[in-house]
């Protein structure tokens, strides 16, 4: 007979265990697994450290919470963690794409549009913890990251969860693509030509932001696909010491169609400090000055004194 005293517990016992994604290592690209840039993470996608002990967050842009692979499948056999990530880092010449939405979970159906993708990218793939998306593995270079809602295309600044559920029908190797890549980019990430040629409520000076953050220096993560903005990036903020929780998110830069720029950082820190404030930051940091128009809205150089 049921009594209510046992609910409870049923409950608890729920929450202690964590129920894994589907996971399938012997599938998983023998590459992927050589380095040390591998993390645990929960159902939540949450990175931790590959620790057995205590539990402690990790950080696709901290290498000293990265372990093994070999740490990462001992942490997640204890069973503390729903899976296991791989980290996608600069110049290492792997590139992660993730599609979203395009599969049916129950029947295991791609969507057309992102089997022709898949077809193009001819590499390994494998099914998403969801059951729901492909992330892809090919190798190549690409000077930045891709987003929009359903494609993403990493080089780095992210890890990927690795669940080694392969779809058979695609290569179990990662291929160089390279010039596949760049064409799919083209197509999918097009850059509005026409939108430059509109005038706005802004007459101010049109700066090439592109220019701008090459000659900054400025750490470019990703290119954002927004239809409000004529080119908008997410970049690591320049302020990114006195961020305190995951700093390398949530710092934007953009250019609207009208030609004015736009700074955004959502860290408190931050939270004041609009492109003028990045801009000048850029001026003071580096000695590129006389290259760059006046462009801090009116500020005139006073000659002549001191
Ligand atoms: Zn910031």
């Amino acid at each position: 007979m049921h009594t209510a005293a046992s609910e409870p517990s049923k409950l608890k016992v729920k929450v202690i265990i964590t129920n894994p994604f589907p996971f399938f290592p012997e599938c998983i690209p023998e590459e992927l697994k050589r380095d040390p840039r591998w993390v645990c993470c929960n159902r939540r996608k949450v990175p931790y450290v590959a620790l057995v002990g205590e539990k402690e967050t990790a950080s696709s842009a901290d290498p000293v919470t990265w372990r093994s692979y070999s740490e990462a499948l001992e942490a997640f056999y204890a069973g503390r963690y729903a899976g296991i990530g791989r980290v996608i880092v600069t110049g290492e010449g792997f590139i992660g794409i993730d599609l979203d939405g395009v599969r049916n979970p129950d029947t295991g159906r791609i969507d057309d549009d992102a089997r022709r993708l898949l077809s193009r990218l001819d590499s390994y793939c494998e099914v998403s913890p969801s059951g729901r998306g492909v992330k892809v593995w090919v190798r190549g270079g690409l000077p930045i990251s891709y987003v929009k809602p359903g494609l993403e295309v990493y080089t780095r600044g992210r890890y990927f969860t690795v669940t080694g559920q392969m779809l058979p029908q695609y290569p179990a190797t990662i291929e160089e693509r390279t010039g596949t890549l760049t064409e799919i980019v083209a197509e999918e990430f097009p850059r509005p030509e026409s939108r430059r040629c509109y005038s706005g409520p802004y007459s101010g000076p049109r700066l090439d932001l592109d220019q701008v953050l090459e000659t900054g220096s400025v750490n470019v993560l990703a290119e954002i696909s927004d239809a409000s903005a004529d080119r908008k990036y997410r970049i690591l903020c320049p302020w990114i010491e006195e961020h305190t929780a995951a700093p390398e998110t949530g710092t934007v830069v953009g250019q609207y169609p009208s030609g004015a720029t736009f700074f955004h950082c959502w860290h408190s820190h931050c939270r004041h400090r609009r492109w003028r404030d990045f801009i000048n930051y850029l001026r003071w940091f580096s000695s590129w000055r006389s290259s760059l128009p006046d462009y801090t809205g009116g500020s005139s150089e006073v000659s002549g004194i001191g």
